[in-house]
Parts: C-alpha cells; sequence; structure tokens
C-alpha cells in the first residue's frame, strides 16, 4: 500500500467513527417524558402531572390532542403570574419568567393548574372562601381577598376540586392571571 491510498482510508474511518458518536449522542438525549407540541420544555412536567391529576379522578385529558400551548416568557402586566389565551382556535398558556425563577415547584404547579384550569378545563375564575378566608379554589382571580393555601396538605382538596368543576368559561375569552 503506498501513501496515497492510506490517507483515504484513514479519512473513511475518522468519518465513521464521528457518525458514530454523533448517534451515540442522540440516544443518550432522547427524553423519557411525553413530548408536548409547541410547549417549552420546563413546563412538561408540570403538564403530565396536570394529565394525571385529571386521570386519577376519572378526567381523560390529552393536551397534546387538545392542541394546548405553553410558553415561559416576560409578561408586561404587573403582578401578573400566568395568562391563558383561550378560544376556538388558541388554548395558549404563559407563565411570566420572573416569576418562574422566583417561585418554588408548587407555586409554579399552582400557577400552571390555574391556567390549564382555563384553557383546558374551560373554569371560570371562583372567588368563594371558607370561614377562617381561605380561597375554596386556584380558580381564585387573585384579586378579591381570600388567601391562598396551597400546600403539600391541601394539595389533594385544591386538586378535587380544580377537576370537579368544567366548563363555565364564556367561548372565545381571554383570561388574564
Ligand atoms: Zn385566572
Amino acid at each position: 500500500m503506498n501513501v496515497s491510498n492510506v490517507i483515504p482510508f484513514l479519512a473513511v474511518v475518522l468519518l465513521i467513527s464521528c457518525q458514530t458518536d454523533i448517534f451515540q449522542e442522540l440516544e443518550k438525549v432522547q427524553p423519557s417524558e411525553p413530548q408536548y407540541n409547541k410547549v417549552d420544555e420546563r413546563l412538561w412536567l408540570y403538564f403530565e402531572r396536570f394529565e394525571n391529576e385529571a386521570d386519577t379522578r376519572g378526567l381523560s385529558i390529552d393536551l397534546n390532542t387538545h392542541n394546548t400551548t405553553g410558553e415561559i416568557e416576560q409578561i408586561s402586566e404587573d403582578d401578573v403570574a400566568g395568562t391563558c389565551q383561550y378560544g376556538t382556535h388558541i388554548n395558549h398558556v404563559t407563565v411570566d419568567i420572573k416569576f418562574w425563577n422566583n417561585s418554588s415547584e408548587l407555586l409554579r404547579e399552582f400557577v400552571v393548574f390555574h391556567e390549564l384550569g382555563h384553557c383546558v378545563l374551560e373554569r371560570d375564575h371562583e372567588e368563594s372562601s371558607f370561614d377562617n378566608g381561605i380561597c375554596r379554589s386556584i380558580m381564585r382571580s387573585g384579586l378579591e381577598e381570600c388567601y391562598d393555601a396551597y400546600n403539600a396538605q391541601n394539595r389533594t382538596y385544591y386538586l378535587d376540586e380544580l377537576f370537579s368543576t368544567v366548563g363555565n368559561l364564556s367561548d372565545g375569552e381571554s383570561v388574564i392571571l
């Protein structure tokens, strides 16, 4: 074998090696979670939980089939943690980036579930409270006087309440908060 034959042979071997590495990398980064179309990956965990919590309460919800989309970005209105754009052709959740970065996992869940309550369960706001001033629902607007108590202890109650009511939102309404 002379030199002119050796160099192309080496080049081919190197090329194959590189391609093998790329395939291995692709396999490694395959996510184990289901993929939601046009949804920020940071929201996937909460979207999946929402489907699972609905399922345990007898509601079959597939957010991909529902074409629910979601993003995390700056919301210009003050003190607004999330919004739902809801209508015939849109079900879009936005969570404010500043709120997201400063919130616990439970608080993030609270806001994502609240917005999915509008966008997917088609729920309107529910402002009622218990005698001690605690909000009866995570669908409260935040503009009334009740206090939130969404914690590990009360979570099951609030999710039971969330999924117990569907479809009292007017069609085409956009909901802030
Ligand atoms: Zn709301």
